[in-house]
């Protein structure tokens, strides 16, 4: 492991900003539980600034530069709101659909955690796997928004969980988790400690494990479709899973979450011409 590892002031200045409101009781994000092992401070991304704001918000991330075109001019882009899918079987909509199995082999690992202000991102630099069919694709990261992006029947949910693959060939593959409010979700827990504040640094736990797996419903039956990356450059091609079965997480998580980011959803884009099918999908 060869982390550098940088302090600034301004994150130390942040710590003590933190252990006073910590200590003032109020419900500000809460101190990591513990120290990273290492921290990275990242370099600035090179493209130009977008948020989840007024001004360079979704309606003009398209206008922004070149490169962010297809969050505008698009056809195949997401999230969508996932209505009146049929079940897998209604011939209508079954076009361009190859019926295969989709089996996800994740590893618990150690978290590297960054908030990129954009999403809190977990990253993974070492192989989770995922199949659907002959194809294989490597887990590179994990990321949340709040609230949802897909919407069921309009519905939206106060949390969803990117599970971002790629294959060799560079396709990108998403499997989408939809989370409920509910009883605490154990699985979250040590990461939900250590949720960063500080943006552009990435932090890394030796001792925080996450088994991926348990953050996936065990019945995985898909809604599936063709889109995009829902950030910019909103590139199509991906090809997308949303888990039709809910993961649940407690009032307060959602509340702890949304402490360190909430807003960090695109609204739902037009379905257009594209099919979305819902299938069985194996389980482990
Ligand atoms: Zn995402």
């Amino acid at each position: 492991m060869s982390h550098s590892i940088q302090t600034s002031p301004s994150l130390a200045l942040g710590a003590s900003v933190l252990a006073l409101l910590a200590s003032c009781g109020t419900s500000g994000p809460k101190a990591p539980k513990s120290t990273p092992t290492s921290q990275v401070r990242l370099p600035q991304p090179q493209t130009p600034h977008w948020d989840y704001g007024a001004e360079h918000g979704p309606a003009s991330w398209g206008e922004l530069c070149p490169e962010f075109a297809a969050c505008k001019s698009g056809h195949e882009q997401s999230p969508i709101d996932l209505t009146g899918v049929p079940e897998l079987g209604a011939p209508a909509l079954i076009t361009n659909y190859v019926p295969a199995a989709l089996q996800i082999v994740h590893h618990e690992h150690v978290a590297d955690i960054v908030n990129n202000g954009h999403s809190v991102q977990v990253d993974y630099p070492e192989s989770a796997e995922l199949a659907v069919g002959d194809r294989r694709y490597k887990l590179l990261q994990f990321h949340f928004h709040s609230p949802s992006e897909h919407s069921v029947n309009g519905r939206s949910f106060p949390l969803e969980m990117h599970f971002v693959h790629k294959a060799d060939d560079g396709q990108l593959a998403v499997i989408g988790v939809l989370f409920e409010e509910g009883p605490e979700n154990e699985i979250l827990v040590p990461l939900f400690d250590h949720l960063p504040t500080a943006r552009g640094v990435r932090y890394h736990y030796d001792h925080v494990k996450v088994d991926v797996d348990a953050l996936l419903p065990p019945n995985r039956i898909a809604y599936r479709y063709d889109g995009s990356l829902t950030t910019p450059p909103c590139s199509e091609g991906v090809a997308w899973f949303v888990l039709a079965n809910t993961m649940s997480l407690s009032s307060r998580q959602i509340a702890e979450f949304r402490a360190v980011m909430f807003g960090n959803n695109r609204p739902t884009q037009p379905r257009h011409e594209r099919s979305v099918v819902r299938d069985g999908v194996r389980e482990r």
